[in-house]
């Protein structure tokens, strides 16, 4: 291994330590530690803790049950941000992203842009486990996926068809097209501030009862994209990051902003250095509000106006979240359920 191990007690000390140090704006909320299995999830993955945890409670690894847990969210035409019902690109054509990270073998397996296949999460698994590789794309993702056996359905549903169709029917300069600019973006003007763009996404984490910790994000990705657009849920170390010594964090909201800062990552190896999964999430969102500079993604008072969630866990089994705009929760399970817990934020 590259790393250096933490002994569970090593890390609860440092944790604490430099978790107290540590010095961001925003509000905090307490420190939430579970005992036992654990799972986390964006908010919208109430269900999607309890299988996991219940599926971990009856043996399974920590992969497979995050999995599963997000396959509920995939398959369920309500949810318009991931899998099944999810918004369409700026074509129609629904087009998905998913990753996933095993933390016993620290193989990763993910897919983008994959058209017609309801769990992408499913066969981001299958590249980890039946290729060499880490990421497919497209077509080449659609034909390993139908190799395996995986039917091509149409994930378009009335209600996001109904959607693109009013979007398309509306379109004006809130498109993701940009004319020529400076390099500071100010030409643009106020039009081109980026706020109302639609996110959504589902993150899962757990460790199971060997302690073995994995993780998972699927996406239908930004709704009315580019065709081709790909997010930062596929992309390891952005959408999702996992260590088996130390922990695993994930995200939701503008992709963009997380690609270019590699948060997931970051969360993973300031939690290494001792930070707390909360106080390494505010930390990523402050890096990511320190680095935009662009008008057109600020608000009046200069702050980023778009927003960004982390969710992560530790070993020791500790969980946070923080977000950089408003409250919000994330979803937590263990053996005595599951439930919502707040996040911290930057801004209100
Ligand atoms: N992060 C995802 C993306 O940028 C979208 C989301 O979380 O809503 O594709």
């Amino acid at each position: 291994m590259l790393h250096t191990a933490v002994s569970r007690r090593d890390f609860l000390k440092t944790s604490t330590l430099a978790g107290a140090s540590t010095i961001l704006t925003g509000s905090r909320v307490p420190p939430t530690r579970i005992a036992g299995p654990v799972a986390i999830a964006s908010g919208n993955g109430l269900g999607a803790v309890a299988r996991a945890v219940e599926e971990i409670n009856g043996g399974a690894d920590a992969l497979d049950a995050v999995i599963s847990g997000v396959n509920l969210v995939e398959e369920d035409p309500n949810d318009t941000s991931v899998g099944y019902g999810g918004l369409p690109n700026a074509e129609g054509v629904v087009e998905l992203d998913s990753a996933v990270m095993h933390g016993p073998t620290g193989r990763a397996g993910a897919v983008a842009s994959l058209q017609g296949i309801k769990y992408p999460s499913k066969v981001a698994r299958l590249v980890l486990q039946r290729t060499d590789h880490v990421l497919l794309v497209a077509e080449g993702a659609q034909r390993f996926a139908r190799m395996h056996g995986f039917q091509i359905e149409d994930l378009l549903t009335e209600r996001a068809r109904e959607s693109w169709v009013r979007w398309r029917e509306n379109l004006s300069n809130r498109d993701d097209y940009l004319p020529p600019h400076g390099p500071d973006d100010r030409d643009l003007g106020e039009a081109l501030r980026r706020n109302e763009d639609h996110w959504g996404t589902i993150h899962c984490s757990a460790i199971d009862l060997n302690g073995h910790i994995s993780s998972v994000t699927t996406t239908s990705g930004l709704a009315f994209k580019i065709p081709g657009r790909v997010g930062d849920s596929p992309i390891i170390g952005a959408g999702l990051y996992c260590d088996n010594e130390v922990g695993a964090a994930g995200s939701t909201g503008r992709g963009e902003a997380n690609l270019e800062n590699c948060c997931s990552f970051l969360i993973v190896e300031r939690m290494r250095m001792g930070d707390s999964p909360e106080a390494a999430c505010l930390y990523a969102c402050q890096r990511i509000a320190e680095h935009t500079h662009l008008a057109r993604l600020q608000n009046e008072a200069g702050q980023p106006s778009f927003n960004v969630s982390f969710y992560a866990l530790n070993k020791a089994g500790e969980v946070g979240g923080a977000r950089i705009r408003g409250r919000g929760r994330m979803a937590v399970a263990d053996a005595n359920g599951a439930r919502h817990i707040r996040m911290a934020y930057l801004y209100e």
